[in-house]
């Protein structure tokens, strides 16, 4: 459930008109709702309240400032993957101790950032780099409290790039190595095991692909304490996904979810983390933006939007759904006709929608991409010279600008000429 509805024929973030901040702040932008936010963390909190349980909200989801510093003023820890995630949670005031450090492809100099920093766990996803994480760790005379990621080997049963799980898959150690690799990190002075991660993936709809993979967790777990391994903590990673479109079966809620950890892995006497990104943001954030022109070809009609792959890069990336709600209500019972919407960059991918049935659209009018609180902001650039999409956080009948739009002298202020061309023109 998220908090975006229409109030008196007009689209609302709770009680604010999308129309008043597309006014102020101008097109494409973000809208993120406080309320949902709230919802959904608290929905996590509560559903896992019986268990000794830590919410580490995923912040690659979206990463914005305002965001952690709601989320983790509710209570959530953060999960962050890499060096740069992380010293962005430690500005937003996420406390070093609520803090996974996740992520493939560390660095040694991110290594010694996140031990410098006291971070609560760093999962580590291979053996080179175990052993570089234990030689930064006895260079800093530390040792590092690590989960060892393992591939369950099951499948999501979702989009093939967002499938994380299966032995194909570049994240974590091999099923089958998994306990070689364990009790060589207990012979590893730098190291200081505790505990077992899982991550299958993203945007599952399913609980039974988590079912497995706890179960698989819950085995390897017996196996490693027989090996003389000290397993006191249970990560366990995100993944429950959002509906994005009328015909996606509605996902189990966070209590469903929490009642398969509960019974798979509730009674092994481990410290749980969970580290849902999309689920809690995903359906709390919109892109507002404008129609430039209503191109009506022979065979199809293209609503040109001021929005593009490079603000919202999930449809280019793959091949996602969202839902397009005009901004003004559509009249009950107007006619509804396919339409392809589709952004100004210079590239075929540049397509929101095709054959999107849709009431009709006229230049200048407002419409709100749903659900593109997750992987939306994070993911955009600036191809095509296209300032970074601004973002607003709502609460209420309030809103405030929380990351505004550069200016074309900032965007240009990280180049510079070499001496050579300086004079030549
Ligand atoms: C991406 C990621 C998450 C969050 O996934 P969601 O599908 O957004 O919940 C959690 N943990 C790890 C390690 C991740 O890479």
């Amino acid at each position: 459930m998220h908090h975006f509805s229409y109030i008196d024929g007009r689209l609302h973030a709770e009680a604010v008109p999308l129309e008043a901040i597309a006014a102020q702040v101008g097109t494409p932008c973000y809208v993120y709702s406080t309320a949902t936010l709230t919802r959904h963390y608290r929905a996590f909190a509560d559903a896992f309240a019986d268990l000794d349980a830590t919410i580490c909200y995923a912040m690659k989801a979206n990463g914005n400032r305002a965001v952690l510093r709601l989320l983790t003023g509710l209570g959530a820890g953060v999960d962050v993957v890499s060096g740069g995630e992380m010293g962005l949670a430690l500005a937003a005031g996420a406390p070093a101790d609520r803090i996974v450090f996740s992520g493939v492809g560390k660095t040694k100099d991110e290594m010694a950032a996140a031990l410098n920093a006291g971070v609560h766990q760093i999962n580590v996803e291979s053996e080179p780099e175990l052993d570089a994480l234990d030689a930064v760790a006895r260079e800093l005379g530390v040792r590092a409290p690590v989960a060892i990621r393992v591939n369950p080997d099951v499948d999501a049963a979702t989009h093939a790039k967002i499938t994380t799980g299966k032995a194909e898959n570049k994240f974590g150690i091999e099923w089958t190595s998994a306990r070689t690799v364990f009790r060589r990190a207990m012979t590893l002075e730098g190291i200081a095991v505790h505990g077992v991660a899982v991550h299958i993936g993203s945007q599952i709809l399913d609980l039974a692909p988590f079912e497995a993979a706890f179960r698989k967790v819950r085995d390897l777990v017996a196996l490693l304490r027989a090996d003389g391994v000290t397993i006191d903590r249970l990560d366990l990673g995100g993944g429950l996904g959002v509906p994005y479109h009328a015909d996606d079966h509605t996902p189990p809620p966070p209590s469903a979810y929490a009642a398969v950890v509960a019974r798979t892995v509730g009674d092994l006497g481990c410290a749980l983390t969970i580290e849902p990104g999309r689920a809690i943001a995903g359906n709390a954030g919109v892109l507002v933006s404008r129609v430039t022109y209503l191109k009506e070809g022979m065979t199809r009609t293209f609503a040109i939007v001021d929005a593009a792959m490079n603000d919202l890069m999930r449809p280019a990336l793959y091949d996602a759904w969202h839902d397009i709600w005009p901004v003004v209500e559509p009249s009950a019972g107007v006619e509804r006709h396919p339409i392809d919407v589709v952004g100004p960059v210079c590239e075929s991918s540049d397509t929101f929608a095709r054959d999107r049935s849709l009431p009709p659209l006229a230049a200048d009018d407002l419409v709100a991409f749903m659900t593109a609180g997750a992987y939306g902001a994070v993911m955009s650039g600036q191809y095509n010279g296209r300032p970074l999409v601004p973002e607003v956080l709502v609460d209420g009948d309030r809103f405030h600008v929380v990351r505004r739009r550069p200016t074309l002298t900032e965007m240009a202020s990280l180049e510079d000429l070499p001496p050579w061309l300086t004079d030549a023109r």
